[in-house]
């Protein structure tokens, strides 16, 4: 069901000891705030594999704030070293997946077909994905930018049967705003979360796209996240940098419309 959603991306920061205690932080800080109903917001802390279990415990059951993971492998189990599973993931607590952020695209070189494989295994075992997608600067440039998101979601998205499609959660995220400092603009913003939900209507019509939560990420932070989710079909962020500081993730959280 649509819902903003703020959620953390840590990446590769803060050990099992650093991680725990930058979620006993929030936790604290956000016992002093007023902050939306669960029914309104959600608050999505995506850990390395390592804390995802000693995170999910200090949130002690509660239905407002959860733990993501940040990719699973696209197999159920076996001879895959290194490897983690999203049935393994489950098992942690963990509520949510990071599925296809652009890192995982452009180092890991993650394939939309391999994706789809990932969305599928993250709702068979009762998780939720958060599908990023997303431009380079160079797409935007030559302004391809609309036609390339759409694909992304087309080719990762678009084999789901309805009800499980609304379960998924979409990060749009420009990559030439990933950790640089250069956030999208409001405008822009808007215009791209409005275009996939013209996608999303044009597949699954217009209730199913009015119920998908539609993150913004990208240099999102305290001082820029309040115009931006002020837009209409931004839904909440997907907060990188940001999410490691206490005090700037509960500012974020507080932003929400
Ligand atoms: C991200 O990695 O998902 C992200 C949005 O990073 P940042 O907020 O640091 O740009």
């Amino acid at each position: 069901m649509r819902k903003n959603i703020v959620a953390g991306n840590w990446k590769m920061n803060k050990n099992l000891q650093e991680g725990t205690q930058l979620v006993a932080e929030i936790l604290n800080l956000l016992k002093t705030k007023t902050i939306k109903s669960k029914d309104e917001l959600g608050i999505v802390f995506g850990t390395p594999f390592i804390s995802l279990e000693a995170c999910a415990k200090l949130l002690c059951g509660s239905e407002q704030i959860a733990v993501s993971a940040q990719n699973c492998y696209d197999k159920e189990s076996g001879a895959y070293t290194g490897e983690i599973s999203a049935a393994m993931i489950k098992s942690t607590g963990a509520k949510y997946i990071i599925i296809g952020h652009s890192e995982r695209r452009e180092y890991f070189n993650e394939s939309s077909e391999m994706l789809a494989k990932k969305v599928d295994i993250t709702l068979k075992h009762g998780l939720i994905p958060i599908f990023c997608c997303g431009e380079k600067l160079e797409v935007r440039n030559a302004n391809k930018h609309f036609d390339l998101v759409k694909q992304q979601i087309v080719e990762s998205l678009f084999h789901l049967p309805e009800a499980e499609f609304k379960k998924v959660v979409i990060a749009y995220e420009p990559v030439w705003a990933i950790g640089t400092g250069v956030t999208a603009s409001s405008q822009q913003a808007q215009e791209m979360h409005a275009f996939i939900r013209g996608v999303l209507k044009e597949k699954y019509g217009q209730s199913v796209a009015d119920s998908i939560s539609i993150l913004y990420g990208g240099s999102c932070n305290a001082a820029n996240a309040a115009e931006l989710f002020a837009n209409p079909d931004v839904d909440g962020g997907l907060i990188g940098g940001a999410s490691l500081k206490a005090e700037d993730f509960v500012k974020i959280i507080e932003a929400v419309k």
